[in-house]
């Protein structure tokens, strides 16, 4: 189970999987692939840190297992955006307010997407990116209400993220 929201589905903690549940859940249904809970959670508050406190590491040892156990199976990881604080930064600065946003670093998600882990779900980032860049676009030209003009900068930033995530994290570029 992963904490927070995504589309009506809720939760307000998670649970860390239990690898021989997995093992389980597999055989039993066949299923193609599985969305495991290693430590990342939907939404762009994943952690609540204290004053000099760091993001806690993704458990590694639980995909590990559930790789010795059922070699090869294609697992999936939701709720993996990094929560990049170029974009928090600007959100709050042109008028936003989201203090203590933070996610998973992407160096975890690297190493995570070069393991049995073949699916990635970000979405957060990408919600970021546009607002960030509607936020700076309105601030910096008040007079402008032509959608055109500032959505037209927040898909070129969000066009530039989610190349960024293929090439530099997910490992994906290239392989269509
Ligand atoms: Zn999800």
């Amino acid at each position: 189970m992963l904490a927070g929201i995504e589309d009506e589905v809720q939760a307000d903690h998670s649970t860390y999987t239990k690898p021989e549940e997995v093992e389980d859940f597999v055989k039993k249904t066949g299923v193609d692939s599985l969305a495991i809970s290693i430590g990342t959670s939907h939404g762009a508050y994943k952690f609540k840190l204290k004053e000099g406190e760091e993001v806690p590491p993704l458990r590694f040892d639980i995909l590990e297992e559930v790789e010795r156990r059922i070699p090869g199976f294609p697992i999936v990881l939701h709720g993996a955006s990094s929560v990049v604080q170029e974009y928090v930064q600007l959100i709050n600065q042109y008028g936003g307010q989201m203090d203590g946003a933070v996610g998973v670093p992407e160096e975890q998600l690297r190493k995570a997407a070069a393991s049995a882990v073949c699916k990635i779900n970000i979405d957060s980032d990408g919600r970021l990116a546009v607002t960030a860049k509607v936020r700076e676009f309105l601030a910096k030209n008040p007079g402008e209400f032509d959608p055109r003009k500032y959505l037209g900068a927040a898909r070129k930033e969000l066009i530039a993220l989610i190349k960024h995530k293929n090439q530099a994290v997910l490992g994906s570029a290239g392989k269509a």
